[in-house]
């Protein structure tokens, strides 16, 4: 039996969605995919907010977005990895991979990394900075970054400075406007507040992180994810020919356009603000229940997701307690805390229904639970 699925991705998507997915079995370059590909990068383009970027959707998860930074990073090229949680370890670590010297940036659980850090850690690396990364919500910890902020000193401090924005728990649930921000790099998944099942890297790129790549001295120490093999056959998709590097994956595509479509109906202004008001919801729902977000205040509070303290004498029985009433729910992840908290996904379909019928059940659900466990709020 299905339970409602309310960790911060994989989502509740529509079944319009589900429906795409059992399209029968079609050509990769079949007249009649090309152009539903061909509208999908459009559309992933105008999600971000971008004119000219350069979307890059391939299968796999949100991790080879990750990867895929090897178009850019060359032996011992300097990054700095601001880190607010369990993905920004995990990114410093796939750049480490592909040669790069990492400088972490952390902060204590639940607090957001600030300018004035990001400043001290250009002032301590005596080198050009290539690539500077932000967590735009780490899913572990439910905490939002200041992408705006920190992209505008960034860009105006050290100009060439790639700025690259891990936003799996944040595209089409979180403010994010690439073209304003000047941002270089936009890391997805199509799992979360895309609304798509999980399956596809959706990767958007500035024409300045495209030069980077063209640039480089050494050769890219990885097949599948070279731009040189997928920036062509981008461009053949939207230019509706075919074209083949390696086989997409055809049902997610359909998915994935069909969730662009929703996503765009709504309107892109429209998803950000329903985000912000049901995340207020759910957040005085939990404060009626006398509940903490690990994220120490509103401002660095994801829209999307939250993290949770367990409150005095529950802990990670709460989560199977939840699933027994048909609600899923996630455990804590970062280490050493994780068995000290849970996470509650609020994004995509449960936001924009008007109803917000998850979000409602999610809330009751939790509010029983907790007093069946024995907690008094
Ligand atoms: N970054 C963030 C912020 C994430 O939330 C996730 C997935 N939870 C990833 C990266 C990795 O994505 P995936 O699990 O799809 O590989």
């Amino acid at each position: 039996q299905h339970k409602l699925c309310m960790i911060p991705g994989p989502v509740e998507f529509h079944e319009d969605v589900l429906e795409a997915m059992s399209t029968p079995a079609t050509s990769h370059v079949d007249p009649n995919f090309i152009p539903v590909f061909g509208e999908v990068i459009e559309m992933t383009r105008k999600v971000v907010l971008s004119q000219a970027a350069q979307p890059i959707i391939l299968s796999g998860s949100g991790t080879l977005g990750w990867d895929q930074m090897c178009n850019v990073i060359e032996e011992g090229d300097e990054v700095i990895v601001t880190n607010t949680g369990y993905f920004g370890d995990r990114f410093g670590e796939c750049l480490e991979t592909y040669g790069a010297h990492v400088t972490a940036i952390r902060v204590p659980v639940g607090h957001r990394v600030t300018v004035e850090k990001v400043k001290e850690a250009f002032e301590s690396i005596k080198k050009p900075v290539k690539m500077i990364t932000m967590t735009h919500v780490d899913t572990s910890t439910g905490v939002l970054g200041d992408v705006k902020g920190i992209a505008a000193y960034v860009r105006q401090h050290s100009p060439e400075t790639l700025i690259v924005i891990d936003a799996v728990c944040a595209v089409a649930s979180e403010e994010l406007r690439f073209d304003e921000w000047d941002i270089d790099v936009v890391i997805s998944a199509t799992q979360k507040a895309l609304g798509a099942p999980p399956g596809l890297s959706v990767v958007v790129a500035s024409q300045r992180a495209i030069k980077v790549y063209e640039n480089r001295k050494t050769p890219v120490r990885n097949y599948y994810s070279n731009w040189g093999k997928w920036l062509p056959i981008m461009a053949a998709y939207e230019a509706r020919k075919p074209a083949y590097f390696a086989t997409p994956a055809v049902q997610l595509i359909y998915a994935f356009h069909v969730s662009l479509s929703q996503i765009l109906a709504y309107g892109i202004e429209n998803r950000f603000a329903a985000h912000r008001e049901a995340s207020v919801q759910f957040r005085m729902a939990l404060a009626h229940l006398g509940l903490k977000p690990v994220a120490v205040d509103e401002t660095c509070a994801a829209n999307g997701m939250t993290a949770v303290w367990y409150p005095e004498g529950v802990d990670a029985k709460l989560v199977a307690q939840m699933a027994g009433q048909g609600v899923q729910i996630a455990g804590g992840l970062l280490q050493p805390h994780a068995p000290n908290y849970f996470r509650i996904g609020h994004m995509g379909l449960s936001v924009c229904d008007p109803n917000r019928k998850h979000i409602k059940k999610v809330i009751d659900v939790l509010t029983a639970s907790l007093s069946q466990l024995g907690y008094k709020a």
